[in-house]
């Protein structure tokens, strides 16, 4: 009787360490306070054309482009008419266009956005690399709408409002960092509802034992450009060989997917992929592919060798920099570790302000999933829709020096 009671004991907790493990290592679905519905919805394509208006031309046959229809509505003014892929949408009106003109000319463009208010500086380019902003532009009435003058002539170009970063110029940038040592593995995890790749890549050793794991991803929102350029600085930073890097990846590896909406990128969205739905949203259900495949992928890719994820980022862009945080009562792996690391960036990037914004987990975004799955920290990292790029690129390379430092003498 006493050895049967011992080895009921032991099997008890064989049993609870393995239904532990196994829960970690099987994706769950969870029930959120305000559930979404990410069943896919109809979106509107944009018709693909060359405009010609007398004389003057404007074009959006390119990956990223926005531009719904172009009419002469004066003598003098040009409307770029700009409309969402769907509704209700997060007022995040996205343009991209090119143009030019059969002679040179001085004209008035007016961008026209249906069911949004005016919401991003218009940027130029005469080559698609180099961007600088239109500073010189007026509202109308209701901020619907905005006019600015611009010379044209026969070389187009372009205006959009962000810099433009489709699929095609990410691959390139992947390209570039995984010809880095510090990458050691990349691949394709899955199709979008279009049939684009949802790319990977991994920072670390070649061997993944006792590593622990930290995510980055980005471009769920395809306007969201500035927190994509952040989270480029960050992995730019993470790839450099040095000791910090040295030490940081004997014990941590970094699992990287720097753009989840590709569809919602190309084809210029405001907001969703092509399935009409805000994929920051679905972390709940799957319903749509591309969370359907990033999610797989981290739950198995895991389990392969029993490693632990401890920490989320998802990089965003909002109207000022915000840091999106666990409220008190969530404590994960790495409890505390939000509240110290964004106080080491504040300090060292003074003056410039970030907000702390801790929230209950009351949506299926992707820092709710981190912990739910997991039990790992979340931090959705967003920027400012206006922060300057230099800024942008400091604070992201503080944040990683921070980040290293704060979890190498991180006690489990
Ligand atoms: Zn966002």
């Amino acid at each position: 009787m006493k050895i049967d009671s011992r080895l009921l004991l032991i099997l008890l907790i064989v049993f609870s360490f393995y239904s532990c493990g196994s829960k970690y290592y099987v994706r769950q679905n969870f029930t959120y306070k305000k559930p979404v519905d990410t069943q896919t919805k109809k979106i509107d394509f944009q018709e693909k054309k060359l405009c010609q208006v007398k004389g003057i031309y404007a074009d959006n046959r390119f990956d990223g482009a926005r531009l719904n229809d172009f009419t002469q509505i004066n003598d003098t003014t040009w409307q770029v008419l700009i409309k969402p892929e769907n509704s209700p949408i997060n007022p995040s009106p996205w343009f991209a266009f090119k143009l030019w003109s059969a002679k040179p000319d001085s004209i008035y463009v007016q961008i026209k956005y249906v069911n949004a208010k005016h919401r991003y500086r218009p940027k130029i380019s005469h080559d698609r690399n180099y961007w600088k902003a239109i500073d010189t532009f007026t509202y109308n009435a209701d901020s619907t709408a905005i006019v600015f003058k611009q010379f044209v002539n026969k070389n187009p170009v372009w205006i959009a409002a962000q810099k433009i970063i489709n699929l095609s110029d990410t691959q390139k940038w992947i390209d570039s960092i995984t010809r880095k040592s510090l990458v050691v593995e990349r691949k394709v995890i899955g199709k979008s509802v279009l049939n684009k790749d949802i790319p990977y890549f991994k920072i670390g050793t070649d061997t993944a034992s006792n590593t622990s794991v930290i995510i980055l991803m980005s471009r769920q929102h395809p306007p969201e450009v500035t927190g994509f350029m952040a989270f480029q600085s960050f992995v730019e930073e993470l790839t450099e060989n040095n000791a910090l890097t040295g030490a940081f990846f004997q014990k941590y590896e970094i699992w990287v997917f720097p753009i989840l909406n590709p569809d919602g990128v190309d084809l210029g969205h405001w907001r969703h992929n092509a399935g009409g739905v805000d994929l920051n949203r679905d972390w709940a259900e799957y319903r749509q592919p591309e969370i359907e495949a990033v999610t797989d992928f981290i739950v198995k890719e895991a389990k392969k060798h029993r490693q632990k994820i401890i920490l989320g980022i998802d990089f965003h862009s909002t109207f000022k920099d915000i840091y999106y945080v666990f409220d008190e009562d969530m404590k994960s792996v790495i409890n505390g570790f939000s509240p110290l690391w964004t106080t080491s960036i504040d300090r060292l990037i003074y003056p410039f302000e970030t907000k702390y914004s801790p929230f209950a987990p009351t949506q299926p975004v992707s820092k709710n999933w981190f912990y739910n799955q997991f039990n790992a920290e979340g931090i959705t990292y967003e920027v400012g829709d206006n922060t300057p790029a230099k800024i942008i690129d400091k604070k992201a390379r503080i944040a990683v020096v921070t980040m290293m430092d704060l979890l190498l003498q991180w006690k489990f």
